[in-house]
């Protein structure tokens, strides 16, 4: 039986199918596990402990201490380009000075209406207060509920707003579009 993370389980992934999550500027999974010889760089090079050892040996994305600050380090460990950014070529902006690239991955955060706290009459703001990106406003309604609204334009998965749910009712989801590699 496949060993099964925390994360998976918060997930709903209870049987271990879905696809793990892998750092970000993680080639797509057919090329990245081609790629990743399983040395642990990325996972040593994350000061926030984020990356973890999964599946196979390959490295993960553990949301559930905290999230992603985009801070490049494990990208910049890597030396066999398995974390490898991606120049965007749909991004022809002539004005731009520098290089754009593909995001470094395709999470976003939902949130569970039903049973939110701020949907409740309870008190929290702790997704909101957690995103730096500031997509998650709330929504004063009568009756004492905030409706927290998230943009997932705005939305870079972070996940920084998972571990800080009480009640654990925010999902990271992939969005999954693969991108195939030049
Ligand atoms: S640093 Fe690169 S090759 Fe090493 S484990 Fe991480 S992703 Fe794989
Ligand atoms: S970008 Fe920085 S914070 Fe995010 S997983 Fe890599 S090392 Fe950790
Ligand atoms: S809503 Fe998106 S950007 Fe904001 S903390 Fe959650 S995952 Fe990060």
């Amino acid at each position: 039986m496949a060993q099964i993370s925390r994360m998976q389980l918060l997930r709903g992934d209870f049987k271990g199918e879905n696809k793990p999550f892998r750092p970000p500027w993680s080639l797509p999974e057919q090329y990245f596990t081609d790629y990743c010889t399983r040395c642990d760089k990325c996972i040593e090079a994350c000061f926030d402990e984020l990356i973890i050892k999964g599946r196979g040996g390959y490295p993960e994305i553990d949301f559930n201490k905290g999230g992603c600050d985009f801070c490049e380090d494990c990208l910049n460990v890597c030396e066999t380009s398995a974390l490898k950014k991606i120049p965007d070529k749909q991004n022809d902006d002539a004005e731009a000075d520098f290089e754009s690239y593909l995001p470094p991955w395709q999470l976003k955060a939902t949130i569970n209406l039903t049973q939110c706290l701020s949907m409740n009459a309870t008190i929290c703001r702790s997704c909101g207060e957690s995103c730096d990106d500031e997509a998650i406003k709330f929504n004063l309604k009568l009756g004492g509920i905030a409706e927290p609204v998230l943009d997932s334009q705005q939305c870079s998965g972070c996940g920084a707003c998972f571990s800080v749910c009480p009640i654990q009712v925010i999902k990271i989801n992939s969005i999954n579009t693969q991108t195939n590699v030049a």
